[in-house]
């Protein structure tokens, strides 16, 4: 099947109004003259530009999405944010299980899978982010650690809405300024992990709706070979992408 290429950054705990203004302005120019045949391109700013965010992309073909949310509707949790709110602000997709939260901030597989059902019911594509750690790769259960994350996240969706879910495999050693990016032959092989284990829980017709994105220190260097290789529908970025002119020549090269 011919699944849609993503191309997309998180911005994490970076940019301020005016650098979101900046960077849309930039990326902006670039969209309006693309013509057809754009990946679905997306960004994911922090919470407090979010609205702003929104707002101006809404003449782009760009998706925007929230860096999480509760899974409840509503209620006393201090500091959180729900699906409704995030839907509210204009956002068209939620990153959920960034390995940043799981490792911080205690984030675990039962809790992503309670955000993934709480996007998909409120309208919003869930980013599900899973990914092995270093110990894991050395010890060779970085397919388990992989299918279980996935098999725990997407626990429960309704198998036609398993297409309205996006993937994106990032192994923990991959990502940031200290990591080294996979090799496009061991994304496709955990490419191809995460979707025998959709398919485990789902189906094969329904995994193969899925889109699968790769993350973990993505330069315009190895985007190219990362992207040919099977079973890689996207990239999901970080730093490289953090200036306008990274996210367009990335975009450029899908
Ligand atoms: C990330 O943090 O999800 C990420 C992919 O970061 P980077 O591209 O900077 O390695």
């Amino acid at each position: 099947m011919r699944r849609r290429t993503w191309i997309g950054t998180g911005w994490k705990m970076n940019f301020l109004l005016a650098d979101a203004e900046g960077y849309l302005a930039e990326l902006g120019a670039f969209l309006r003259g693309a013509g057809d045949g754009l990946p679905a391109v997306f960004v994911v700013p922090p919470f407090t530009i979010l609205r702003s965010v929104c707002q101006r992309a809404r003449t782009l073909p760009l998706l925007v999405g929230a860096q999480n949310m509760h899974w409840e509707a509503r209620g006393a949790y201090t500091g959180e944010i729900s699906p409704a709110m995030v839907k509210d602000c204009g956002a068209a997709l939620v990153e959920l299980g960034h390995s940043e939260r799981r490792a911080m901030y205690g984030e675990t597989d039962a809790a992503v899978n309670r955000k993934v059902l709480a996007a998909l019911g409120c309208g919003l594509v869930p980013l599900v982010c899973v990914g092995d750690t270093a110990e894991e790769q050395r010890l060779g259960v970085a397919a388990e650690s992989v299918a279980r994350q996935v098999k725990i996240a997407l626990h429960g969706v309704p198998r036609d809405r398993v297409g309205d879910v996006v993937v994106a495999y990032e192994p923990v050693w991959a990502i940031g300024q200290d990591g080294t990016p996979a090799s496009p032959e061991w994304a496709s092989a955990l490419h191809a992990v995460v979707r025998e284990a959709i398919a485990a829980l789902h189906g094969a017709e329904a995994a193969d709706r899925c889109a699968v994105l790769y993350g973990g220190s993505v330069t315009p260097a190895n985007a190219g070979a990362l992207l040919a290789a099977p079973d890689v529908d996207g990239l999901f970025v970080g730093r490289a992408a953090w200036a306008p002119q990274g996210l367009v020549a990335l975009v450029r090269i899908a």
